[in-house]
């Protein structure tokens, strides 16, 4: 049997990892806690991708966190400045000591007798098993896996002569200068890549099933930058997050509401940029309505800059398949490569990959229903971290951190050991947690865990709603139930 009982156990040392143990320290300061990670390193997402140009794609004074001023010029931050960002907050905050990295979680098995949580890692390259315990277990273990991004089947890949990468493992020794580049996808992440690789690449073509809705965005924030010469970093930190999420908000609903209109909006955006002569319905006029999938925003206009200048092109076409010198495509055409990166996305992860049981009997998580999107129904004293879809992470991140303090310190307080949400409402029907029609999403969607109609099982993806509840809203709502075991370690 484990020894040591920690009071929390935060899982992953990315950005919600470590802005959970800040949070945590903020306003359950008496209470343990320790990080498990299962990479020898901090920051999660930005420590894992190394592509060229890789950026957020969100502004900065959202995706920061509440307690901790995003202080750089730009808005759209580079990969390490980010990871910077992580790491010192870890470091000024002494977070960094409790990480235990190369602890990977596999199972937690949750015991009401004792209110514990017995967990399993694995440690360091080893992988010998240890085990943990601990009260409240809160999971901030991001969403995708690790070891390996999604790469379709592709036919004929192994007669392909060039270099095949998927961005999640880029080789940093890889030679681009002057060779031909063909980057599969229209995410985030090729239209990240795309005018990085023309910088330097003989040229880059975009190859695309289908378009994705693009717009443009200048990386500094004006507005921002005056207001911190005028104000304290605090208030005008605070000022400007609250700017974008009420524009971030106002534009989602518009675009909920409107699609025609905001449609030909993004599309005329797109013209200005691309000149009159340029196939815009064809390569940008995505058949789905804006934010059915993820927008992409390219910094200044980068990706048009590319296209227009000559350096990239976006082909719209579906692989046939590879061939020793590019790939052959269904119109007939072929592309020409000398390396070709595959920008397909990712393997989605439910909780961490972590096998749960309760009380001896183990648990599907896809049987259960998201509370408040952070509980699962049925599973006592645990968490999860997981932010929006449709704006930055962090700001959904900060709120539940903030709730998981309050709820440790209403346990305190009343003398409760621990707390499920429970299902007892009939009329609450399951819809898919995510509602995305990205391929990455339908491939995994069926493994996670429901949301309900209604609250507190609906997810609005609303930050203002879900800081009224979160924040404000009442604990003891009749639907979580709160109990004491009989003894407590
Ligand atoms: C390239 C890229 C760009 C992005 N840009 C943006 C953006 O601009 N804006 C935005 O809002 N979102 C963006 N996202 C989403 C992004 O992942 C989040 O913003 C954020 O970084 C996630 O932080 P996290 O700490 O929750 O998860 P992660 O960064 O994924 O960190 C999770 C950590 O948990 C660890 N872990 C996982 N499972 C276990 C386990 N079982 N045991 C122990 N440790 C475990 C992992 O090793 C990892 O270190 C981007 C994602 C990618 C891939």
């Amino acid at each position: 049997m484990a020894s040591e009982i920690v009071d929390v156990l935060i899982v992953g040392a990315g950005l919600s990892g470590i802005g959970a143990a800040r949070h945590l320290q903020l306003h359950c300061p008496d209470r343990s806690y320790a990080i498990v990670e299962a990479r020898e390193r901090s920051g999660g997402t930005w420590d894992l991708f190394r592509y060229p140009g890789v950026r957020s794609d969100s502004d900065m004074y959202t995706l920061g966190y509440r307690f901790r001023p995003w202080r750089s010029a730009k808005s759209i931050a580079d990969g390490p400045s980010i990871l910077q960002y992580i790491r010192d907050t870890a470091r000024d905050y002494g977070i960094e000591p409790q990480i235990r990295y190369q602890h990977r979680v596999v199972r937690a098995a949750w015991s009401s007798a004792e209110a514990l949580w017995t967990v399993t890692l694995e440690r360091g390259a080893a992988r010998g098993p240890v085990a943990l315990r601990c009260r409240f277990l809160y999971l901030c273990s991001g969403y995708y896996r690790y070891e390996a991004g999604y790469t379709p089947d592709f036919p004929g890949l192994a007669d392909f002569r060039g270099r095949f990468i998927h961005p999640q493992h880029w080789d940093p020794t890889t030679e681009v200068n002057g060779r031909r580049i063909v980057v599969i996808g229209s995410g985030a992440t090729a239209v990240t890549l795309v005018p990085e690789l023309a910088k330097r690449a003989a040229h880059v073509t975009m190859l695309q099933r289908s378009p994705t809705y693009v717009v443009s965005l200048p990386d500094e924030d004006a507005f921002a930058n005056a207001l911190r010469a005028l104000l304290p970093a605090r208030a005008a930190y605070a000022f400007v997050r609250w700017k974008n999420v009420l524009l971030g908000l106002g534009f989602y609903k518009l675009c909920r509401r409107f699609p025609e209109a905001v449609k030909k909006l993004l599309r005329a955006g797109v013209r200005r940029r691309l000149g009159k002569g340029y196939d815009v319905d064809r390569h940008f006029s995505p058949s789905y309505r804006p934010w059915d999938q993820r927008l992409c925003m390219v910094p200044n206009g980068d990706l048009f800059e590319a296209i227009r200048s000559g350096r990239a092109s976006v082909c719209t076409d579906h692989i046939e398949r590879f061939t020793a010198h590019g790939i052959h495509l269904r119109s007939g055409h072929t592309l020409d490569a000398d390396i070709v990166v595959s920008a397909t996305g990712l393997q989605l992860a439910v909780l961490g990959d972590v096998r749960f049981a309760v009380d001896g009997r183990d648990v599907d998580l896809a049987k259960t229903m998201s509370y408040k999107g952070m509980m699962c129904s049925d599973l006592p004293n645990l968490a999860f971290a997981i932010g929006y879809t449709n704006a930055s992470w962090t700001l959904k991140c900060d709120l539940s951190s903030e709730y998981v303090c309050r709820l440790l310190n209403h346990m305190r307080r009343h003398g409760y050991t621990h707390c499920t949400p429970r299902r007892r409402d009939p009329a609450v029907t399951e819809e898919p947690l995510i509602d995305f029609s990205s391929g990455y999403v339908r491939r995994a969607i069926d493994a996670f865990p429901k949301q309900g109609s209604r609250k507190p099982w609906k997810l609005y993806q609303n930050y203002v709603l879900d800081l009224l509840t979160l924040r404000h809203g009442r604990l003891d709502d009749g639907v979580i139930e709160f109990a004491a075991a009989a003894t407590q370690a």
